[in-house]
């Protein structure tokens, strides 16, 4: 089987991946960069909305409290103000790579104050990204996924590549997930193909644990085909309506259409269910096309209309705020293993992200998590591949399918174990990774995120009667994280 070798083996190539090699290569060292899907891949392309920073140092405070706000009791705040504190400098750095952010801070939901910043119009993610690349000296290997990862007396020394030319090995000093997230377990979702949380499920099987997989934030405003209508077009002036023409989200939380995500997402979904559909009012903002030259396309693109009639939209899985336990420099706990990303939980987000906290999370932790791999390098003798997980992919459909009716944006204690019952019956196999192919590793990576989702969602609803409560937590509860190490699933203290 070919060898390959290098210092650090960075796994993605959205935003935490390569802003992460870009610090690293800076110091000098040997990165490789995997993609398993061409560039430009993962969900850092598909961002419309922007970055959020905070505008200078006394809205550093009102971020952080919106951060808190949206986060529903489960963001850890140490953790909120270190990134948020250090987020002016990466602004910095950014625009003196000559990346075109526009002037102008927009708003989305959940802010308290215009704070994000796009590029493109809607284009914010595709730009950003693209303009890293083109910085970017490291190779990075396209159609390249890592189905395990190498093991040496504990500490990850490497990962087992499928690759167009066949199975690989590529050792490392150190490697750094950057996967992205999970969506892909959903029937509809606005994440592309390859978000099938491949990392998580690689983390655990090396012994990381896994934190907070039930909180998975839906994004209110879908097309029907899952094509995402930016947040930002809410903070612009569109309107949600229901199928008898009203404007519902008053009734719902002060601050209309720009409450929170997840109470947004309730709204839509309870209003769908009430009067039979949603429509979103592109028509009150001002300059729609140059604005939003994507949604306008998605929209058209299905034979809808945005400048003469309000668009169908429906709740789309889009985020997950759980992942891979780590702390502020990226490590996971297990020995050579770093994550950063969507495929790590820092406690940033706790149970509800903040619009557009993401993508800052991902620079600055992805930044943090190089730089701290580089200085853990080790080349131990003699390595091992762990077996990868696999499913047959035609047994997908039936779960996704369980995963959107009974763990969606409501979640009922039964419904929860129906679903935990059809995902403990399907067979998860461990198989030799240079045996498998692709859709049968991340079938099974799937699946073993639904297990052990489903499990933390079910815990979380007998102890407290279910995350997404409004008062969460309520007066005199304590917040707790749920983990997984092992089989087992637990509370940790915040
Ligand atoms: C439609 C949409 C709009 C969004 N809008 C915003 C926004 O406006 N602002 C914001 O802050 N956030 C937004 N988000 C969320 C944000 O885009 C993501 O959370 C963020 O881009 C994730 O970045 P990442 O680097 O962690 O992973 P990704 O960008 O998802 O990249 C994952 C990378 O990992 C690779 N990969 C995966 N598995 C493997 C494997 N096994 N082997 C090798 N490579 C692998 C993929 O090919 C890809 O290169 C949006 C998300 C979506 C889907």
């Amino acid at each position: 089987m070919e060898r390959l070798e290098t210092d650090l083996l960075v796994l993605g190539a959205g935003v935490a991946g390569v802003y992460g090699a870009l610090a690293a290569e800076a110091e000098g060292a040997r990165i490789l960069l995997l993609s398993k899907d061409p560039l430009p891949s993962g969900s850092t392309p598909w961002a419309q909305g922007g970055v959020a920073f905070p505008l200078d140092e006394a809205d550093l405070e009102a971020h952080l409290l919106d951060t808190l706000r949206a986060g529903r009791g489960l963001v850890d705040p140490a953790v909120a103000r270190s990134i948020l504190e250090e987020a002016p400098r990466h602004l910095e750095r950014l625009l003196a790579l000559g990346l075109p952010f526009h002037p102008e801070p927009t708003r989305e939901g959940g802010h308290s104050r215009p704070r994000v910043r796009h590029l493109g119009g809607d284009r914010s993610g595709l730009l950003l990204l693209r303009g890293l690349l083109a910085r970017l000296r490291s190779p990075v290997l396209e159609g390249y996924m890592a189905a395990s990862l190498l093991l040496s007396g504990g500490r990850v020394v490497g990962a087992l590549v499928l690759s167009p030319g066949g199975p690989l090995w590529v050792r490392a000093g150190a490697v750094l997930l950057a996967t992205g997230g999970f969506g892909r377990l959903y029937p509809v979702t606005t994440n592309p193909k390859g978000a099938t949380g491949d990392g998580m499920a690689l983390a655990w099987r090396a012994g990381g644990v896994l934190r907070d997989l039930e909180f998975v934030q839906f994004h209110p405003t879908a097309l029907p085909d899952g094509a995402l209508i930016s947040e930002a077009c809410r903070g612009e002036g569109a309107i949600l309506l229901n199928a008898h023409g009203e404007r519902f989200m008053p009734r719902y939380d002060p601050l209309g259409e720009l409450a929170p995500r997840d109470v947004v997402a309730r709204a839509v979904h309870r209003e769908r269910e009430r009067t039979g559909g949603v429509y979103l009012d592109l028509r009150p903002i001002p300059n729609l096309r140059e604005r939003f030259p994507t949604v306008v396309a998605s929209a058209l693109a299905l034979g809808l209309d945005p400048f003469r009639e309000p668009l169908p939209v429906a709740p789309a899985a889009h985020y997950a705020m759980g992942g891979v336990r780590t702390d502020l420099r990226g490590f996971t706990g297990v020995p050579g293993l770093y994550a950063a990303g969507e495929v790590a939980s820092t406690g940033f987000h706790g149970a509800n992200r903040l619009a557009s906290n993401s993508l800052l999370e991902g620079l600055v932790m992805g930044e943090r998590a190089a730089l701290a791999a580089l200085g853990d390098l080790a080349f131990p003798k003699g390595a091992e591949p762990l077996p990868a997980l696999s499913l047959d992919p035609g047994l997908l459909p039936a779960l996704r399918e369980a995963m959107g009716r009974e763990a969606g944006v409501v979640r009922r204690g039964e419904g929860l174990k129906r679903a935990l019952d059809l995902a403990e019956g399907l067979p998860l196999l461990e198989r030799p990774p240079q045996e498998v192919a692709r859709e049968e590793v991340e079938a099974g990576n799937l699946l073993l995120l639904a297990r052990l989702l489903l499990r933390m969602a079910l815990l979380r609803r007998e102890s407290r009667g279910g995350h997404f409560r409004e008062d969460f937590p309520g007066e005199g509860e304590e917040a707790y994280h749920l983990e997984a190490r092992g089989q087992e699933v637990r509370p940790s203290p915040l």
